[in-house]
């Protein structure tokens, strides 16, 4: 018996996804981004996926450690660093790397002895205004590190671009300058060259000259497309997970009856309603507006009424055969995730990220040999 709502992975994506990287950037080392449990698709299982690439890079430290209990050797790099002892023993521990950001961390150096263990990136602030050193600090706190015994020289320079998904803002290009510029006035390290890394998805694929040492792809591991303006499949990427369900009930209703929550829809004509078994509990998006395309039996049908915790209702007018248990597809192959963020003023990262644990996942290889 299979659940009512499952999201498939195809895991062969990953490899492929991980092709077109190496296409744009082919001479950087990959640091494939596995944040937020594998931005939804199951951080060992994608690290499994992807296990040829050059690093991996999670937000937190409790990820880092989740992927070398499971036996990852690979490099990690925790992209929030830490901000206590405890967390700087467990990155020690685990040989994970930290990127370093922040004054409480120079602190915490400050107060260790241990020599040359700690790997670390440290994080110019070029502009988003989220983690990062000013560029007018970022040169005496470099000198203060290559002196503190903890920290393994050579120092790994990044920064992280604010607005590289939107081709027209060169507001990349002015961060890229201020990187450029501050990186160049360092005194570097002659015997060992330090490594740069500037690009997410949008930057490989928007902005060669962010292509440095090392790239940070995310998104597009997944298939996905990090630009409202096109998909994953149409830059050549192939999306991992699709969301799939099935009608549950199919009834006729009259023009002018109310559906759902707060009666929002009211039918404009006599309608043919399915009821289909996904709703916000499984990480459907609650604001997914009336009209949001979705396919029964391979076929677009529009949302209507409100999404509720378990359910979705649909217009299914234009199929008079469909019926209860027939196949329902909310976002994948066919049915692009990015279309269905914009019918939810969203981003497809947020989709992806947010299925629950209701959501059983079945991968491709799997499903084949069932
Ligand atoms: C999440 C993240 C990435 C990956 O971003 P995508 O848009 O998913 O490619 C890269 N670098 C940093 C610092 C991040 O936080």
């Amino acid at each position: 018996m299979t659940p009512a709502a499952y999201a498939v992975l195809n895991i062969d994506a990953a490899q492929h996804n991980l092709e077109q990287v190496r296409q744009y950037a082919p001479h950087a080392k990959i640091m494939a981004v596995i944040k937020a449990n594998g931005y939804g698709h199951g951080l060992l299982r994608i690290a499994q996926a992807l296990k040829s690439v050059d690093a991996f890079a999670v937000a937190r430290v409790d990820e880092g450690i989740r992927l070398r209990k499971a036996g990852i050797k690979t490099p990690i790099t925790v992209l929030e660093g830490f901000t206590c002892h405890e967390e700087l023993d467990a990155l020690l521990h685990y040989q994970l790397d930290a990127v370093v950001h922040t004054a409480c961390q120079l602190a915490i150096f400050a107060q260790r002895p241990e020599h040359s263990q700690l790997s670390i990136w440290l994080k110019l602030d070029t502009g988003m205004n989220r983690l990062g050193f000013k560029p007018s600090e970022y040169k005496a706190v470099y000198e203060q590190l290559q002196q503190c015994p903890i920290i393994k020289q050579p120092i790994n320079l990044m920064t992280h671009l604010a607005n590289a998904d939107v081709k027209a803002d060169d507001t990349s290009l002015a961060q890229i300058n201020t990187f450029t510029d501050t990186v160049n006035g360092l005194s570097l390290d002659t015997a060992s060259k330090n490594e740069w890394s500037i690009a997410n998805s949008a930057g490989i694929l928007a902005w060669p000259s962010a292509i440095t040492d090392w790239v940070r792809p995310g998104v597009m591991l997944y298939g996905i497309s990090p630009f409202t303006e096109s998909t994953g499949t149409q830059l050549n990427l192939k999306p991992i997970m699709s969301l799939h369900s099935r009608v549950i009930a199919v009834k006729q209703l009259s023009k002018g009856d109310k559906v759902g929550y707060a009666g929002t829809w009211i039918c404009p004509n006599n309608t043919t309603l399915g009821v289909i078994a996904i709703g916000y509990g499984d990480g459907y998006p609650r604001y997914a507006k009336a009209g949001t395309p979705i396919l029964v039996n391979g076929q677009r049908v529009p949302l209507i009424g409100r999404v509720s915790m378990d359910m979705i209702t649909v217009d299914l007018s234009s199929q008079p055969k469909a019926k209860a248990g027939d196949p329902v597809t909310l976002w994948g192959e066919n049915l692009a995730v990015e279309e269905i963020a914009l019918c939810a003023e969203t981003i497809p990262y947020t989709l992806v990220c947010g299925i629950t644990q209701r959501v059983q996942i079945v991968e491709r290889s799997a499903l084949e040999s069932a």
